[in-house]
């Protein structure tokens, strides 16, 4: 379907696995000037595909594919893509957002998104090219890692493909595209059951932009003002995500000994600086990116992938152990069979405790790792009862032995390395989640509440709004292919150099009470007609690209619209109030004995949350507000 839009190639592909055929699949300029791209054009798809509750394996699962407008202009940090199904992990919506080469290759394939469904009768690599669809045989990739995958496949074109994981099902396996993964809620599983091992996209279709000279323009200051900040033009390219442990361990967040505690005694030796001081070769960043966060480190011989401050905080201070070298080659490890890293993490964790308090007799203990990289390639073939029962995920290991008040996850999905007791908001992020509990799908407030800024961790006041507010920027910035880090320009840099000013402290205080004001904005976007390039330059970059009139107050519907769009499509999964849960461990129990505010008052910020929102008692989009954002309300049937 042709699109008077710049940037979008204008058609979608529909691929059926089980009758090995092709067809467009109809979308309009309306549906992307509300949608945008990336994960909410896949809620989207799948809101109108995916209409009553369904088991991640069914055949009826869908897999989108997805980019966003800025995806192959050049913008900074534009080279994300977006993969969406029904999480097995969950069994409610999952949307992962992946850096590798292939969302810039679908489009010069000349696709903007690819939706996959069926389930192949034999082990399948799809080929796409600019006028065909192949379906070859996988035979003799499977049982490949994710690098012998790609590099067996061989050419110049993009990949998507998973290892041994996602064949065995393990319920948090991963999709890898070059050395980055679309890492969360097990959507490699998904692509297994389909008996799909890969996908990959190779053409020569750029798309023309709407104004190339203004973009270009934009791009260079865009990328300045990126080079230029304290957090994406220094902190970043110097010691990448894995910065933030240290920060992290003086702000009490650093998820300790299965998220006991906040602090762990010897960070510094699992630290960013250490990395970078012992082992860091270079650093490196996916296409078109000048803030490069990605560490390059060796292992066994060979310049790979670093970890990011997830796993580090995660295979460190959360199962005591101090051994950075361990941490970089079970990273590895992870992403060569195909596993997301916090999910199989989280499980060691849990796995340790209950080991601990004789739920489940394991042989897996805090602070001893010799058997932790045998462990994980255990889970990833399934090949024994520990990798097995580990394969399933925290939630259904809790199910069996118990220990359902450490159980460190939301909705099924374990939990990242911020430890929420002494940032609320993050935990109340968590708990809401679409995602469950992933930090970024949460608002990402622990930046807010001591990453970045300083705004009071342990107050709910103003952290509802907040939270609604930044998961509602951070989707419409997703879906426009941009990479989330792009975000961090929006807090001025004084307020990061200068965190004792008159000014800073002004701002740390009146925060949490900005939220309201952009709530407010976001309900009637016509009272922010305004676009704000010095530090949000997203809207007129894409207008730019594509020529539509976005504006900061429409971003903000846009994201609004696909956070809640996903919401339905959980809501017909299933979810409810009850499910927007954290552990009581970090509920119940006060992470310092001294401070009686050091835990998420959850069900307190929950209520106001949903008020924000819209949503009733049980956290459903209300009709009305589903009729205010233009969705078609189709929830018949539905609880
Ligand atoms: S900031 Fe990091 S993750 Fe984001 S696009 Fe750049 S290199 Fe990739």
């Amino acid at each position: 379907m042709a699109t008077a839009f710049g940037s979008y190639t204008g058609k979608i592909l529909k691929i059926n696995l089980a009758e090995k055929t092709c067809e467009e699949y109809p979308f309009s300029d309306k549906e992307r000037e509300m949608f945008l791209g990336g994960k909410i054009l896949a809620a989207k798809i799948i809101y109108d595909n995916i209409k009553h509750k369904i088991d991640a394996y069914d055949d009826e699962n869908i897999i989108v594919v997805s980019t966003g407008p800025l995806n192959g202009t050049a913008a900074p940090s534009s080279s994300r893509f977006n993969i969406s199904a029904i999480s097995p992990l969950t069994g409610l919506l999952s949307s992962s957002n992946c850096g590798g080469n292939f969302g810039m290759s679908l489009k010069r394939a000349g696709y903007d998104a690819l939706v996959i469904t069926g389930k192949a009768a034999e082990k399948t690599l799809l080929k796409i090219t600019e006028d065909k669809v192949d379906f070859l045989s996988a035979d003799g990739l499977w049982g490949l890692k994710t690098g012998e995958t790609q590099e067996k496949i061989g050419g110049k074109c993009g990949k998507i493909v998973i290892g041994p994981a996602g064949e065995n099902l393990v319920r948090y396996a991963c999709i890898v595209s070059e050395e980055r993964a679309a890492g969360r809620g097990g959507l490699g599983a998904v692509m297994g059951s389909k008996n799909l091992k890969a996908v990959t996209a190779e053409g020569a279709l750029l798309p023309k932009v709407k104004n190339r000279e203004r973009l270009k323009t934009l791009n260079y200051k865009w990328a300045k003002l990126l080079q230029n900040h304290p957090l994406t033009g220094a902190q970043l390219p110097k010691l990448g995500t894995a910065g933030l442990l240290t920060t992290m361990q003086m702000k009490h967040i650093l998820a300790t000994k299965n998220f006991s505690a906040g602090q762990y005694d010897e960070f510094d030796k699992i630290s960013g600086e250490h990395m970078s001081e012992k082992f860091l070769i270079k650093n490196k960043g996916c296409l078109t990116c000048p803030i490069k966060c990605a560490r390059v480190v060796n292992i066994h011989g060979k310049n790979v992938k670093g970890p990011e401050v997830e796993i580090m905080g995660l295979m460190g201070a959360n199962i005591l152990n101090n051994d950075l070298e361990k941490i970089m080659l079970w990273n590895y490890e992870m992403d060569e069979y195909g596993m997301d890293t916090i999910s199989t993490s989280g499980c060691f964790a849990f796995a340790m405790e209950l080991n601990e308090k004789g739920l489940w007799d394991n042989g897996l203990e805090f602070g001893k790792i010799d058997r932790v990289s045998e462990v994980i390639k255990e889970i990833a073939f399934r090949s024994s009862e520990v990798g097995d029962v580990m394969a399933e995920g925290t939630k259904r290991m809790s199910e069996r032995f118990g220990g359902k008040d450490f159980c460190i996850s939301s909705k099924g999905m374990e939990l990242s390395a911020y430890e929420p007791r002494a940032a609320v908001g993050q935990g109340l992020g968590y708990a809401v989640s679409n995602r469950g509990g992933c930090h970024l799908n949460a608002g990402y407030l622990v930046v807010l509440e001591g990453l970045g800024l300083s705004i009071n961790p342990y107050t709910h006041s103003g952290k509802a709004t907040l939270s609604m507010t930044f998961q509602d920027l951070m989707e419409a910035v997703s879906a426009g292919g941009s990479c989330l880090f792009t975000t961090y320009a929006f807090f001025p840099s004084f307020l990061l150099t200068k965190p004792n000013s008159l000014m800073t402290r002004i701002v740390n205080k009146i925060l949490p009470y900005l939220g309201g004001a952009l709530y407010l904005a976001g309900k009637l976007p016509w009272i922010l007609p305004v676009n704000l390039p010095p530090i949000f330059p997203h809207p007129v970059v894409i207008n730019a690209a594509t020529g539509m009139k976005l504006n900061f107050g429409k971003m903000l519907r846009v994201g609004e619209r696909g956070y809640n769009l996903e919401r339905l499509v959980n809501q017909r999964m299933g979810v409810k109030a009850s499910d927007d849960a954290l552990p009581k461990r970090l509920t119940d129990t006060l992470q310092d004995p001294k401070n009686p505010k050091s835990r998420v008052p959850l069900e307190t910020m929950k209520k106001r949350y949903y008020a924000s929102r819209s949503w009733d008692k049980e956290g459903h989009p209300t009709k009305r507000l589903i009729k205010r954002l233009g969705i078609v309300y189709d929830m018949e049937g539905t609880e």
